[in-house]
């Protein structure tokens, strides 16, 4: 029987992000799963081919999503440092948040801003994602702080990032894997009526 390669890396799909499958003769029966960069780090037996694989990923990969920090992912000071970045490459270094930070209580939106606070919220769900699709909805509440709804000149200056395109396939292949269906705008609400910019809900410190 041909042996199945011990290390098989996948590029990331609309779905999914990258993938490395590592598999380990010591490894009987479990399959776990952890975030490894933008990446996921997939351990399973020896035996296991890649189809099989990615039917345990499937089953782990809401878990994944839903999990903490604890998984490696950016943390608040990492989101500032992204801002940062990506500001000055694409509107300008005075281009700063206020706070930006991580939320739980976000399920609906990938991010909303608060202008007048300068606080933009990131939704946990993105955790994990490949750094251009987080770096897009990072772009996007950037560019609230210099205009609030989504006009022509919003356009122009988001239309500065740009895998914007990319991105945005991604995310909707997000929402489409977890059956919340298309939500055109990272901080349009992607259930009921859709939801604008500007001062939202969730509770600002
Ligand atoms: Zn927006």
């Amino acid at each position: 029987m041909p042996s199945l390669p011990e290390r098989e890396r996948l590029a990331a799909t609309a779905a999914r992000p990258a993938v490395e499958i590592r598999r380990s003769a010591r490894r009987r029966k479990t399959v776990s799963a952890r975030r490894e960069g933008e990446g996921i780090l997939l351990m399973v037996p020896a035996s296991v081919s890649r189809a099989e694989a990615l039917e345990h990923l499937d089953r782990l990969l809401p878990r994944l999503r839903r999990s903490g920090p604890d998984g490696g992912a950016p943390d608040d000071a990492a989101l500032a440092a992204r801002a940062r970045a990506v500001a000055q490459a694409h509107l300008g270094p005075q281009v700063r948040p206020r706070s930006i930070r991580w939320v739980t209580n976000q399920n609906t939106r990938w991010g909303s801003t608060t202008p007048a606070r300068g606080s933009i919220r990131i939704s946990h769900r993105l955790r994990g994602v490949p750094e251009y699709v987080l770096d897009y909805v990072i772009h996007h509440e950037l560019c609230h702080l210099l205009e609030a709804s989504h006009n022509a000149r919003f356009r122009r200056l988001e239309a500065r990032y740009p895998q914007m395109e990319r991105a945005r396939a991604f995310l909707e292949g997000m929402l489409h894997q977890s059956g919340l269906g298309p939500g055109a705008e990272p901080d349009q609400e992607a259930l009921g009526p859709s939801g604008s910019c500007g001062p939202s809900s969730s509770p600002s410190s």
